[in-house]
């Protein structure tokens, strides 16, 4: 027989924190990354070892707005709903339509694949390049943390047990300039996991970069993201001189340690992040920030 599990399903956003400061839950969003986790025999339900708290219907984190120039998304707005909205930037949805099939997109969330912070995430690497931060609520109140400070490696999120991902917000994406790529490889072009994955954002004044930042995934525990290389760029002519492009796929080169898996091969990973890093600083592949 089956065991029996404690779960909640609160109308509101209050009583859902309320509950997470009385006892360490399980949060469940749309499920696809827990019931995968935990998932047991066939015919034989998840083991989940914590109370669980549902929080996928909860209006309050499915709101999507602009406030000045940045864009707020709701941690549990699913995928299939950010495609459908108008405001969502181009490269979002990009990423967005290579994540799984349609069934999943339906269920799973943004906020669910912060927290699950696989290095195979396919939103990750472009949050990175927006210099995305998450809204963190709990009863205390809210506090907001850079996503690459908020991801600590596989699995790994500094959220405390009492709080919730309430929002994702991507700054000053309505500035005019910017342009945004992801690409992904994977065994096919949907329903399949990352064997390696790249986001570029290039902003230019003129003929000089004024701002360039560039995300790997899937090539490390987390996102592979470089400052000080991403510095090096920084006011030169566009386009770059080949040696400019050789030096940073180089400086890349050494940083890249990709592992093998069931999927790929460090080799494979690693030249592909490669060829990918210098097609992007070609510039050959640009599209508008829309
Ligand atoms: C068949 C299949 C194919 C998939 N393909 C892809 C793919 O191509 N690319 C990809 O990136 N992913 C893929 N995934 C993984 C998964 O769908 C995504 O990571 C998804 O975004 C998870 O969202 P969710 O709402 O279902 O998360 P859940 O499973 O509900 O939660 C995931 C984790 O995040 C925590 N969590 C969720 N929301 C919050 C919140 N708001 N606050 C605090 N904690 C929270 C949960 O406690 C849990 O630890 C696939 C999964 C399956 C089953």
């Amino acid at each position: 027989m089956a065991e029996k599990i404690t779960s909640y399903r609160f109308d509101r956003l209050d009583q859902t924190l309320s509950q997470l400061n009385k006892a360490d839950c399980a949060i469940i969003a749309g499920g696809t990354d827990v019931m995968v986790l935990h998932k047991s025999r066939r015919g034989v339900p998840p083991k989940i070892p914590k109370p669980i708290v549902f929080i996928d219907h909860l209006s309050e984190l499915k709101q999507v707005y602009q406030n000045h120039k940045d864009l707020h998304i709701g941690a549990c707005c699913t995928y299939s709903e950010l495609l459908e909205n108008p405001i969502i930037p181009l490269p979002l949805k990009n990423a967005i339509k290579t994540i799984a099939a349609p069934a999943i997109r339906n269920r799973g969330t943004l906020g669910g694949n912060i927290c699950n912070a696989s290095p195979a995430g396919d939103t990750l690497p472009l949050l990175y390049v927006y210099n995305a931060k998450v809204l963190l609520r709990s009863v205390n109140g809210d506090r907001v943390v850079n996503v690459n400070d908020f991801i600590q490696g596989p699995r790994r999120v500094q959220r405390l047990t009492n709080e919730i991902l309430a929002e994702i917000i991507l700054p000053s994406i309505f500035e005019e300039g910017a342009h945004v790529v992801f690409e992904k490889v994977g065994n096919r072009n949907a329903d399949a996991i990352a064997k390696v994955s790249f986001a570029g954002y290039l902003r230019v004044k003129g003929d000089r970069i004024e701002d360039i930042r560039i995300a790997f995934g899937a090539v490390g525990p987390t996102m592979v993201r470089s400052i000080d290389i991403e510095k090096k760029l920084l006011g030169k002519t566009t386009p770059l001189a080949e040696a400019n492009i050789a030096q940073v796929v180089a400086d890349f080169n050494k940083i890249i340690k990709p592992i093998d898996d069931q999927r790929s091969t460090a080799v494979y990973r690693k030249n592909v992040a490669l060829n990918l890093l210098h097609y992007f600083l070609s510039m050959k592949q640009i599209q508008p920030n829309e």
